[in-house]
């Protein structure tokens, strides 16, 4: 099996929704300036020998500043997007259509790794989520208690749902997700044997940032259930260290750009 990873571009926002008290104020330093980060947004491109073409989240949809409210646009405004970082274009450096993907994996439905499926609308291919995300996607906007993280534009029946469920999933030979709660109830990190010796797991967004990996610093404004956050870390180090995997998490870019650049991986 084939691996690459697809660059979505990137956002910009406050450090603080994806690091536990980045910027708090102290009683040495009572107005700290509040720390910013680009976010880098991408995903996976699996070429599976049985079962072709498989997406591992999607990104923003193309035409986000028309669809994003303005307040989610003023606090996570995509600061890097040309047409190179367009799903369909993507698609099509590596040599395929959009209608060739037999396949797609939502790691989780928030705007910027759920809205591409915008590129698949009229079309017929599978989107795995996980039972509890697909539930949550629609209480949160409904109930308008988590509306702008997900938004109804992709949260449509018009797409082919298929639901994953239970705290583990090989969904192919060689492709495992496992549930990984914290960020949202439903996340699915992947976990790609390659065949050739290498692993890569990839977090979504249980992991923003390697200050969340390696340093285990607990993430901010954007943690939905702590508990359940320090147990998918649990979960995540010891699958990361049995098999030895590489290790891609939701939004770092200097570990996106270590992997990307090795362009065909497998
Ligand atoms: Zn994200």
């Amino acid at each position: 099996m084939k691996l690459r990873l697809l660059d979505y571009g990137e956002l910009t926002a406050d450090l603080g929704w994806t690091i536990e008290a980045a910027g708090v104020s102290t009683h040495s330093e009572t107005a700290p300036a509040s720390p910013r980060r680009n976010f880098q947004m991408l995903g996976a491109l699996l070429e599976h020998p049985k079962h072709g073409l498989i997406l591992y989240e999607v990104g923003p949809a193309p035409n986000w500043q028309e669809i994003w409210p303005d307040p989610v646009k003023e606090v996570f405004g995509i600061t890097r997007y040309a047409e190179e970082n367009r799903l369909d274009n993507l698609l099509k450096a590596a040599g395929y259509e959009v209608n060739d993907v037999k396949a797609i994996i939502i790691g989780h439905a928030h705007l910027d790794h759920a809205g591409g499926l915008e590129f698949f609308r009229g079309l017929d291919v599978p989107v795995y989520c996980h039972e509890e995300e697909i539930k949550y996607a629609f209480y949160a906007i409904a109930t308008k208690q988590d509306f702008g993280a997900y938004l109804p534009h992709y949260v449509d029946s018009a797409f082919n749902w298929k639901p994953v469920y239970g705290p583990e999933t090989e969904l192919f030979e060689g492709i495992t997700l496992y549930q990984t709660p914290g960020h949202t109830p439903g996340t699915l990190s992947m976990k790609a044997d390659l065949g050739n010796g290498e692993s890569y797991l990839l977090t979504s967004d249980t992991m923003f940032f390697k200050e969340n990996w390696v340093d285990e610093q607990p993430p901010g404004w954007l943690v939905r259930n702590m508990g359940d956050w320090y147990k998918s870390l649990d979960r995540l180090k010891r699958i990361a260290a049995r098999d030895n995997c590489h290790v891609i998490l939701g939004h770092d870019k200097e570990i996106f750009q270590e992997h990307a650049k090795k362009g065909v991986i497998g």
